[in-house]
């Protein structure tokens, strides 16, 4: 655990980042630690992110979390790293245990899992689509294999994007994988995990209710106005909705913990976030 009076630089690097939800989040934590937390949002660039991240380690800092587009960058300049990093090729935090001693981890899979398990329980035994197979997909699918589902579809707008990830894992888990238009004729789901980014351009995956059992849930990672248009278009379909804003805060609270050695309760805190994000509505 660190020292408790002492202030631990920890930061968030980003490109945007101006509006990530990461220092707000971090705060609350470090207060129910009862610990000084220093923790920023840096703006990178490709050209200027190593050296960014290096300066933060220079100055004292404990580590950072890494949004996109670094989390591939990130992840090269660790030494050593968990195997959710491996898999992924991707990290989300980054631990400073010295100069050239780099610990990579990708919490986010974790992250979703915990939510996931306040939500729905396991995923043993489960039929799950996953919607996408840019990062946020290799970062989760290492993660939902090691829970056993039945069956994990990944469907994807580039086929050969999905294939590629498959056999990635595939010393993990079978993955099936299929295009979006070729969803249609595929059995009913108990998770439909949506991985895409559309919500960003105001778009959703245009979703049959057939795809999703009675009772099954369509779980966006997405959050925030990015959220709406599949929140909304379930609500039309009669489907079970949740946003990703849980498995923000859950992946937050688990690097938290790789740095301060402290696993903060997230409850609460999830509960603040939703109540400010929704009176910013
Ligand atoms: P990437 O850019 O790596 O991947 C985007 C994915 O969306 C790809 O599968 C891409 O398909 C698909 N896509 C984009 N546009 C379209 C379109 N017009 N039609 C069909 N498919 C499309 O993004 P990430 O994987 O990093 O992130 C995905 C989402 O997850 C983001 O919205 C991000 O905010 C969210 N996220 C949430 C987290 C949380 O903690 N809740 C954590 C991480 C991410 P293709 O491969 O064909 O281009």
């Amino acid at each position: 655990m660190a020292e408790r009076n002492a202030v631990t630089r920890l930061a968030v690097f980003g490109q945007p980042v101006k509006h990530s939800l990461s220092p707000a989040i971090h705060r609350q934590f470090a207060r129910q630690a009862n610990a000084g937390v220093d923790y920023q949002a840096i703006e990178a660039t490709p050209e200027t992110f190593a050296q960014a991240v290096r300066e933060l380690q220079l100055k004292g800092g404990r580590g950072c979390n890494i949004t996109a587009p670094f989390k591939h960058a990130a992840w090269q300049l660790a030494q050593r790293c968990s195997d959710s990093a491996r898999r992924a090729e991707a990290a989300n935090t980054l631990v400073f245990d010295g100069p050239d001693d780099w610990y990579a981890d990708s919490t986010d899979g974790r992250g979703l899992l915990r939510d996931l398990q306040r939500l729905i329980g396991s995923l043993g035994g489960r039929r799950i689509l996953i919607l996408g197979a840019g990062g946020a997909a290799a970062g989760l699918l290492g993660d939902v294999l090691e829970q056993a589902p039945a069956t994990t579809v990944v469907a994807n707008r580039s086929l050969a994007r999905a294939e590629a990830l498959a056999e990635r894992f595939a010393d993990v888990g079978e993955v099936r994988t299929c295009s979006l238009e070729d969803l249609a004729g595929l059995p009913a789901f108990d998770l439909l995990l949506n991985a895409t980014s559309l919500g960003h351009a105001g778009g959703h995956p245009g979703l049959h209710a057939g795809l999703l059992r009675p009772g099954g849930l369509c779980y966006d990672l997405n959050y925030g106005a990015a959220a709406e248009p599949l929140r909304a278009y379930c609500q039309q379909l009669g489907l079970n909705y949740h946003d990703g804003l849980g498995m923000l805060v859950e992946q937050a609270a688990l690097s938290f913990e790789l740095w301060m050695g402290f696993m903060p309760r997230t409850d609460e805190v999830l509960r603040q976030l939703r109540e400010t994000l929704q009176a910013a509505r």
